[in-house]
């Protein structure tokens, strides 16, 4: 699962359990104009929580948003194509998982 930076597709997609879903705009009542989460930092969960989507759309082959927004951050290279940073996620959701297994198996 990707770290949330706040591109705000899975609050277009349902509202998470602090959001309201907004039938008439299609998103969660709470996503402001810039994508962001208006209620982050309300309670004590949320303020540990970036962003509360829980990474649901991180690797969404529907979602090219994270990856404007990562290129945004500067934290992938602004020419990367949308099939290389579709590779990219797959590589590191299974380096990921490789250094989960082996942190619990010691
Ligand atoms: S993270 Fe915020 S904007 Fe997104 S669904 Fe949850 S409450 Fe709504
Ligand atoms: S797709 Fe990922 S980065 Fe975008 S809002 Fe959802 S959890 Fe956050």
């Amino acid at each position: 699962m990707g770290k949330c930076v706040q591109c705000g597709f899975c609050c277009t997609r349902r509202a998470c359990c602090y959001g309201e879903w907004d039938a008439e705009k299609k998103q969660c009542a709470f996503l402001t104009e810039d994508m962001l989460c208006a209620k982050y930092g309300e309670t004590e969960i949320m303020a540990d929580t970036v962003m509360p989507a829980f990474g649901a759309g991180c690797c969404s082959a529907l979602n090219d948003w994270r990856m404007k927004k990562l290129q945004e951050l500067g934290e992938i290279p602004a020419d990367m194509t949308y099939e290389q940073y579709f590779g990219y996620c797959m590589i590191r959701d299974i380096e990921e998982q490789v250094n989960d297994e082996s942190s619990t198996s010691q």
